[in-house]
């Protein structure tokens, strides 16, 4: 199974989750906002240092729903760029924001738009504990172990302590149940 964030946000409490995954021994795939990015250039080579992938999240977060799609491509193409110059790859997925679950299949139009700015796979997700509305740590980890199996994608946010708390957990659920947690791209490779 992979494991996939949302990548913005506090950067205290980013480092708090990137220690909690180096001590939890697990790599994710980072889909990062682009102008957060921007904003810290020095995570690219951090999150890259501890083996982590990185991945377009949009370039602003905007809700991808509600764009034109001459919209839609440019904040594809921004986060695209922004990974290009930080880390020498555009990465291989994308994944829009403001959508309203992981498992309906993109429109056509944000197919498009991926497509057209070199992203063949738009990634989405069938684990969704919803930790982003800060649920409660027990919340974030039972949600998320009754649905996790072979080949899950799970969805997770950074800059929520409640995130944080429950990785470790999650970890060891997940391998108790003989999991590995592994990134998108050896999941998929
Ligand atoms: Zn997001």
């Amino acid at each position: 199974m992979a494991l996939t964030f949302h990548t913005d946000g506090d950067l205290g409490l980013a480092q708090q989750l990137l220690d909690a995954l180096s001590s939890g021994k697990a790599t994710i795939t980072a889909f990062v906002v682009g102008s957060w990015l921007q904003q810290h250039p020095d995570w690219a080579k951090k999150l890259l240092d501890h083996g982590h992938e990185l991945a377009n999240h949009t370039q602003n977060h905007r809700s991808f729903p509600k764009l034109t799609p001459v919209q839609m491509e440019a904040e594809i193409v921004e986060c695209r760029d922004v990974l290009q110059r930080l880390t020498g790859t555009p990465g291989a997925f994308f994944r829009p924001s403001g959508t309203a679950n992981g498992t309906d299949r993109p429109s056509s139009a944000v197919l498009d738009a991926a497509g057209s700015a070199g992203y063949a796979t738009v990634l989405g997700f069938d684990v969704d504990p919803l930790d982003y509305r800060d649920p409660g740590t027990a919340a974030v980890v039972s949600r998320t172990l009754a649905t996790v199996g072979p080949g899950s994608i799970l969805s997770l946010h950074f800059g929520h302590p409640g995130t944080i708390a429950a990785l470790p957990r999650i970890l060891d659920g997940i391998r108790a149940k003989g999991l590995e947690p592994v990134t998108a791209s050896k999941l998929l490779g």
